[in-house]
C-alpha cells in the first residue's frame, strides 16, 4: 500500500530528527498533504494508526495541513484551484500547466521532548 511506504518515511524522517535533537520522544508532528499528492485520506489514516504502534510518533499531537491545488495555465497564463491532477484549464482547455500548490508532501515541523 502507497499510504503505508509514505507513513514508513514519515516515521523514519522523525525519528532520525528526535535523535539529532537528542530527544526521546515526540510530541507533536505537523504535516503538509497536499491535495494534489495523491494521498487517499482514509487509507493513510489506517496506515498510520498500524505503524506508529512501538515508535516515538506513538502519542504525538498530529497536525495535518492540506494545501488546496494551485495551477498556471501555460497557453492563456491565468491562475485556477485545480482539484485533481489531470484537470484541463477551465478557461481554454489546456493541459500545460504549472501546479504551483497541491503537491505538497512532507514533515513540516516537530516537537520534541
Ligand atoms: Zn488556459
Amino acid at each position: 500500500m502507497h499510504e503505508l511506504s509514505i507513513v514508513m518515511s514519515i516515521i523514519d524522517i522523525a525519528t532520525k530528527q528526535m535523535e539529532d535533537a537528542f530527544a526521546n520522544e515526540i510530541e507533536e508532528i505537523e504535516l503538509e498533504i497536499g491535495a494534489l499528492s495523491g494521498v487517499e485520506e482514509n487509507s493513510f489514516e489506517f496506515a498510520w494508526k498500524q505503524a506508529v504502534k512501538n515508535t516515538p510518533l506513538q502519542n504525538a499531537l498530529r497536525k495535518i495541513h492540506k494545501p488546496q491545488g494551485l495551477a498556471t495555465c501555460l497557453d492563456c497564463m491565468i491562475d485556477f484551484s485545480i482539484q485533481q491532477l489531470y484537470d484541463p484549464c477551465p478557461v481554454c482547455g489546456g493541459h500545460f500547466l504549472n501546479i504551483k500548490k497541491g503537491k505538497e508532501l512532507k514533515v513540516k515541523s516537530l516537537v520534541v521532548n
